[in-house]
């Protein structure tokens, strides 16, 4: 062991469903990955590659945590997503073994400031600030592959205040969870730890202070949380 000069930061970790804890290396995000949201955000949704952003580990928030209204934006949107979660790494991943390098799932949310990164979007700015802020990931327990297999297709759903706000199916990704894994790892060499929030159905909007999301994934889990 290294002398720290500083204590190491704790190691984010998702509660695994029925017990355990997976910890999170990093995370990665695919934007405009169902064509009904690129189409509400003034995007083309034709089959372009894939494309990526990321969020630091530590905007986890697990177990049903509040999540504080964050600084600088008047426009804090909510995107439900499937989270695969990479439990083997690699590069250069083909499509037909992506699906093994997968441990499990999560119901996730890829909070936005949605202001912030369409302002960057305006000035051709990095993204990073309107996605990568504190407690931006509110995600569910990880359900294991082992358990539930590699879903891809079954209901996915977010209500605000009970009300259904978003709800699609997985069938619907643009580039299912095999192709993103394998187009992922030839950018970079996918590790054990890392996430993947594979992107969102349409119906995005604006939340609240006060307000509740529950977001539900049929035969995955659920993520749950309170902006206060
Ligand atoms: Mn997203």
């Amino acid at each position: 062991m290294p002398e720290y000069v500083i204590t190491p930061p704790p190691q984010a970790a998702l509660a695994v469903a029925g017990g355990g804890a997976f910890p999170v290396r990093r995370i990665f995000c695919v934007g405009r990955n169902y064509a009904a949201h690129a189409r509400e955000m003034g995007a083309d949704p034709d089959r372009e590659p894939p494309f990526f952003f990321s969020k630091p580990a530590d905007a986890l928030l697990t177990r049903e945590a509040d999540m504080p209204y964050p600084p600088m934006t008047e426009d804090l949107h909510h995107e439900m997503e499937l989270v695969a979660a990479i439990g083997t790494g690699g590069a250069d991943i083909p499509e037909s073994r992506a699906l093994d390098h997968v441990w499990g799932y999560a119901a996730g949310l890829d909070m936005t400031r949605r202001d912030l990164q369409g302002q960057a979007k305006k000035e051709g700015k990095p993204w990073e600030m309107g996605k990568g802020f504190d407690a931006s990931a509110p995600t569910g327990e990880l359900a294991p592959a082992a358990r539930i297999g590699h879903p891809a297709k079954g209901a996915i759903e977010l209500r605000v205040n009970g009300a259904v706000r978003q709800k699609s199916d997985l069938s619907q990704l643009i580039w299912s969870v095999a192709e993103t894994i394998a187009y992922l790892s030839r950018l970079v060499r996918l590790a054990p730890g890392d996430l993947i929030f594979t992107g969102t159905p349409e119906g995005v909007a604006a939340v609240r202070r006060g307000d509740l999301l529950e977001g539900q994934i049929e035969a995955v889990g659920s993520v749950r949380t309170r902006i206060v």
